[in-house]
């Protein structure tokens, strides 16, 4: 029996629960993915025994020679990644990243320009309940209602209009490229800094098929857990002539101790993502996303924009008569997971929109290709096209829990 099991039954429960839900059904959810066992073992080891308030060399604990080693790796490895001057490796979650930004370039009261939460945009760019909504000034851009694409016009007119101190571009449900050029020529344009949020697609980044942020921005942040595939946190990509003022806001600004177990995951994640199969990885995300779509727009599913060339698509069930409540909760039935979404130009409300999104990143990790891929838009067209057959739903649950054996999940059974 294992220590866990013997001290805590209920939550040993749930995590024996949990693991059978990961290795029996499909995750589409496009802001998850499976880290590797090695990450796992660093961010569940002894590590998280130790303070080290401070950074590498300059701590207020003693005891942070190992911690140190381990801090500078994930700070050294996150700069040869994605070629940057400069990381700071300690923020608990991407949101406390932007936070870290967003208190180093602004005043309270401060104008930023961001991509609305219901065209695509994230929490953390200005919603009104979220710190960046109560603390400043957001004005929001959008997707143009006949494509779905980024709307730069709309930008540059409300940067001239509005003349915010920073610029943000990166979304959570934006199924193209991002043009990281046009928002820096913008934001040089109006003298606003520009902050790329690349937390949906750093791994795609990180394998060279999604064009580099750092290049052009002041500020990049990030999620690790998402297209890069590392533990669950964040961190700021940055040039040298910013590092003392991100270093400060981050602690003692608005963190404590770092979580060194967490950091010591970030440095395998980003030593993973540096490899030629981390880059095979990468490419087949999105090749896989543009399969999966292909399957779903000739069952009648409409695609936001018209299709992906991320790791995402953004699927309008309304054309197949259905809401994304009811289709998120019919492929749940059926183990495929994934989330209700708001589309552009939405006249239905975030709880019950007209939406849901999709992404591959997952299902890549676990080894699925092309062929893989007509399989799985096969069974959600056929959930969805009687979402109320539960028969139908129980037989489609079988055939996904049979073939989800053949492709296995990093630390499960
Ligand atoms: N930024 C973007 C674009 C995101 O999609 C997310 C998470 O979904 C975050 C930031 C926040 O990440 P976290 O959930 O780690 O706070």
């Amino acid at each position: 029996m294992s220590s866990l099991e013997s001290c805590d039954p209920e939550i040993w429960n749930c995590i024996q629960s949990e693991a059978k839900r990961q290795k029996n059904g499909l995750e589409l959810i496009a802001s998850e993915n499976y880290t590797s066992a090695a990450i796992m073992e660093a961010a569940g080891s002894i590590l998280t025994n130790k303070y080290a308030e401070g950074l590498p060399g300059r701590r207020y604990y003693g005891g942070c020679e190992y911690v140190d080693v381990v801090e500078d790796l994930a700070r050294d490895r996150a700069c040869e990644l994605f070629g940057a001057e400069y990381a700071n490796v300690q923020p608990h979650s991407g949101s406390q990243a932007n936070m870290a930004v967003y208190l180093t370039v602004m005043k309270p009261g401060d104008t930023f320009l961001a991509m609305d939460l219901a065209h695509g945009g994230h929490l953390t760019h200005g919603m009104n309940l979220n710190f960046s909504g109560q603390l400043y000034n957001p004005i929001h851009y959008g997707v143009r209602e006949d494509n779905h694409q980024i709307d730069f016009d709309q930008i540059a007119k409300l940067a001239r209009e509005h003349k915010p101190k920073m610029i943000i571009a990166g979304a959570s449900a934006y199924p193209r490229e991002i043009d990281h050029p046009k928002f820096a020529e913008i934001a040089e344009e109006v003298g606003a800094a520009l902050m790329v949020d690349m937390a949906h697609y750093s791994g795609l980044v990180a394998g060279g098929v999604h064009n580099n942020p750092v290049e052009v921005a002041d500020f990049v942040t990030s999620t690790t857990h998402k297209t890069l595939r590392g533990p669950r946190s964040g961190f700021i990509l940055t040039k040298k002539a910013n590092a003392k003022d991100v270093n400060r806001v981050v602690f003692p600004g608005i963190q404590g101790g770092p979580l060194e177990h967490v950091i010591a995951g970030k440095a395998i994640c980003f030593k993973e993502a540096n490899t030629e199969s981390f880059k095979t990885y990468a490419q087949q995300v999105i090749s896989n996303a543009r399969t999966l779509a292909g399957v779903l727009l000739e069952g009648g599913i409409k695609l936001a924009s018209g299709g992906t060339d991320n790791h995402l698509m953004l699927c309008d069930v309304t054309a197949i008569g259905l809401s994304g409540k009811i289709a998120e909760e019919a492929l749940d039935k059926a183990g495929i997971t994934v989330n209700k979404n708001m589309i552009p130009y939405d006249q239905r409300k975030p709880l019950d929109p007209s939406g849901i999104r999709i992404g591959t990143a997952a299902l890549t990790t676990r080894g699925m290709q092309e062929d893989e891929m007509k399989k799985v838009g096969a069974w959600i067209l056929r959930t969805l096209g009687a979402p109320d057959d539960d028969a139908n739903i129980e037989s489609v649950k079988g055939e996904i829990e049979e073939f989800a054996q053949s492709y296995p999940v990093p630390g499960i059974e």
